[in-house]
């Protein structure tokens, strides 16, 4: 019997009827476009979220991209992010004509280390824009103390975190704007691609309306270049059916992490880290390992997947190379290293993780 990393099929064998019912609806309304399934997944999502706003677009990228332009950040800006991602947080900061200035990692959390960002801020630095790397929150409150401090806007890169507090808020809510990625596999996903930016500031909001829908607010008259970016209601009725069922899928995949955990520590492989300061939504379940190619092999050989995120840290990348020259993250280095993410979703059984961790240790 073969584990996948995630289990798309099963999910949607569990909601089918829903699902199903839902499209059909939208086909018979034959409202498509910001029809009235986006506006209602967008009033649910602002609600969850607790802010006022949220703007679905076409792509997690595109959030990000439109809410950077919506912040005002261009060229010769400077952004100050992580380089232990994926690739999409980066282009969103070149897109706009910024700079990517990538500060290292905290090696417990894989986030941003927050006491080495004064370092690098220079007159140009104009936001922070912190990732919630597989489902766990970056240290917020200080992000968020150190932005108001220094006058710099933050944008949450929440791709891997739907669902996952801080606090007493949610992730998206501490930033200016929140940004976050429908893509099939993320914590919440709809069948194609997909994105949604979140914001409690009327002016942003307005701004990022304008910006999804060819820079205009009526329809025919055209204030600023635009872009064609919108989440469409075939997959908002997708969405807005899996968001009943949202906070039971990260509650799952929390237990299932706990199975984890409870088998792999103290076994030679690092077990992450779960900071008490928010909620992990565990969008991955990742361990350190010295002999990563061992056994991922032995995995393999037993039909188990595994996976690298991110062998190369963005710094180090060919697009990257010439920016970054002489930059050096050691931590972030080492960890892309070690880390390997093991089968992680909701429909995980306990009898499923059994077998991935009596794999794992024999192969140690
Ligand atoms: C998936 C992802 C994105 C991009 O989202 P898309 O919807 O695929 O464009 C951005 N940042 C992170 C951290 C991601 O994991």
């Amino acid at each position: 019997m073969s584990i996948p990393m995630v289990d798309l099929k099963g999910q949607y064998n569990s909601i089918k009827e829903e699902i199903c019912q839902g499209l059909l609806d939208v086909l018979e309304s034959s409202q498509f476009i910001l029809g009235p399934q986006g506006r209602a997944l967008e009033r649910e999502i602002a609600a969850y979220c607790g802010v006022r706003h949220a703007f679905g677009v076409a792509s997690g990228t595109d959030a990000l991209h439109l809410a950077l332009l919506a912040a005002g950040i261009g060229a010769g800006d400077e952004v100050i992010t992580t380089a232990f991602t994926f690739i999409a947080t980066a282009e969103a900061i070149a897109y706009v004509g910024a700079k990517p200035v990538f500060v290292d990692i905290d090696p417990a959390t894989f986030n941003i280390d927050v006491s080495k960002i004064e370092d690098a801020l220079t007159p140009r630095t104009r936001a922070i824009l912190p990732v919630h790397l597989f489902g766990q929150p970056a240290d917020l409150e200080s992000l968020a103390r150190l932005c108001d401090k220094h006058n710099l806007k933050m944008i949450e890169d929440c791709a891997q975190s739907f669902g996952a507090a801080y606090g007493e808020r949610m992730t998206g809510s501490w930033g200016d704007l929140g940004c976050f990625s429908f893509f099939p596999s993320k914590n919440l996903g709809c069948y194609g691609d997909g994105g949604m930016i979140v914001t409690d500031d009327d002016q942003l909001a307005e701004n990022i309306q304008m910006l999804r829908n060819h820079g205009s607010r009526e329809r025919y008259y055209h204030a600023v270049v635009g872009y064609n970016s919108r989440l469409d209601d075939m997959q908002a009725t997708i969405l807005r059916t899996k968001m009943k069922y949202i906070d039971t899928y990260n509650r799952l995949r929390r237990e299932n992490a706990g199975h984890y955990s409870s088998r792999l520590d103290g076994s030679g492989v690092t077990v992450p880290f779960v900071s008490g300061d928010g909620t992990h939504v565990f969008h991955q379940y990742t361990i350190r390992v010295k002999d990563r190619e061992k056994i991922q092999k032995a995995l393999t050989a037993q039909g188990i997947a595994s996976a690298i995120y991110y062998p190369v840290p963005l710094h180090q990348q060919e697009v990257f190379a010439a920016d970054c020259a002489g930059v050096s993250l050691p931590v972030t280095e080492q960890v892309a290293k070690e880390v390997l993410s093991l089968p992680m979703y909701p429909e995980l059984k306990e009898e499923q993780i059994d077998t991935i961790c009596r794999t794992l240790l024999a192969a140690l």
